[in-house]
């Protein structure tokens, strides 16, 4: 099914704290640190992608403004200089203009803050996702966490729609997700659409050079204890999700899938202790 391998790197671009227990129904009072994950796949030959851009500058221009501002109050955010994705893309003798493509899991301003960096980068989007952030009032996108501010202004001319890649069947063995896109055409990166938290969400699927099978799977699930013990958010979260009784069945979809996938790595984006694991695994 999947054909060609990539180089993955975990990246930990800013973070935000919260109390864990309005992300993990029955979780600590204390508040606790999200990491914000970005994904850089180095494609043997379509060159350095990222799935997602983690936090940048441009999330504190674009929530400097009132009503935006209360995204910023709900989740204060953290990105040292270590942190920042050009730090971090220097380390791999890469810059921002390097990157060639962004698929997008979703439009929360966590997760799409630096496409503005990337001048030479191409987006990939599920349509859904993409209704949900544009051609909204300023209120409706941010009740939505989106931010229109964060996209660059030629977004449109850069993006290419994941629902119009071609679909490959993946077969009864990753029930319930029967279905994903070839993004780019040679079996590297199925997506995977992981809907609920957003009305789409794109997930993606790899196999790594070091023969790791990995799911990218981004805000379907918060945490590791999240998908295996199909603990919900707290209900006060649930205003931001889009269909919180679809993300339900996506989250327990997971654990299913992990028991039928025993060799998976699902990789939540703000989970700490699966960045960590995952990063002290051996190669
Ligand atoms: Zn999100």
């Amino acid at each position: 099914m999947l054909l060609t391998r990539v180089e993955l790197h975990l990246l930990q671009v800013g973070r935000c704290r919260h109390p864990e227990w309005v992300a993990l129904r029955g979780g600590r009072f204390t508040a606790i640190d999200f990491p914000a994950l970005v994904a850089l796949i180095l494609h043997p030959t379509a060159g350095p992608i990222l799935y997602d851009t983690g936090y940048a500058d441009h999330f504190t221009s674009a929530t400097t403004p009132f009503p935006e501002r209360l995204y910023r109050w709900l989740t204060p955010v953290h990105l040292p200089e270590e942190e920042r994705l050009g730090t971090q893309l220097k380390r791999f003798g890469l810059g921002l203009g390097d990157v060639g493509k962004v698929l997008i899991s979703h439009f929360h301003g966590d997760h799409v803050a630096g496409l503005r960096d990337l001048p030479g980068a191409g987006f990939l989007a599920l349509r859904e996702d993409l209704l949900a952030c544009l051609g909204r009032t300023r209120w409706q996108a941010l009740r939505r966490g989106c931010l229109p501010a964060l996209l660059p202004p030629d977004f449109p001319k850069r993006l290419a729609l994941v629902d119009e890649r071609p679909v490959v069947d993946l077969g009864p063995a990753w029930a319930p997700f029967r279905a994903g896109y070839d993004l780019l055409g040679d079996r590297s990166l199925l997506g995977i659409p992981l809907p609920g938290h957003s009305p789409a969400q794109l997930g993606v699927l790899l196999r790594t050079t070091e023969d790791r099978l990995v799911l990218l799977a981004a805000d379907a699930c918060w945490s590791a204890r999240a998908w295996q013990e199909s603990r919900m958010p707290s209900i006060v979260a649930r205003p931001l999700f889009a269909d919180w009784h679809m993300y339900r069945r996506t989250l327990t979809g997971l654990r299913e899938l992990a028991g039928r996938q025993q060799d998976l790595a699902i990789i939540p984006s703000h989970c700490a202790e699966t960045l960590a694991a995952f990063q002290r695994a051996p190669e």
